[in-house]
């Protein structure tokens, strides 16, 4: 079974935040919910910092 996790993303043409499930490895092309620009920009999630 393929590991999800939700991802942030942001959009550059309006700022619309939104999250989003995304398979592990994954790599397709995103639109904006709101505007449908394909600007997309993926924020990172923190890792914590552990041993
Ligand atoms: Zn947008």
């Amino acid at each position: 079974m393929a590991e999800v996790t939700t991802e942030t993303f942001r959009c550059m043409m309006c700022g619309h935040e939104y999250q989003e499930k995304v398979e592990k490895g994954e790599d397709k092309e995103r639109s904006c919910p709101k505007c449908r620009s394909n600007s997309i920009w993926h924020l990172k999630k923190k890792r914590p910092a552990k041993e």
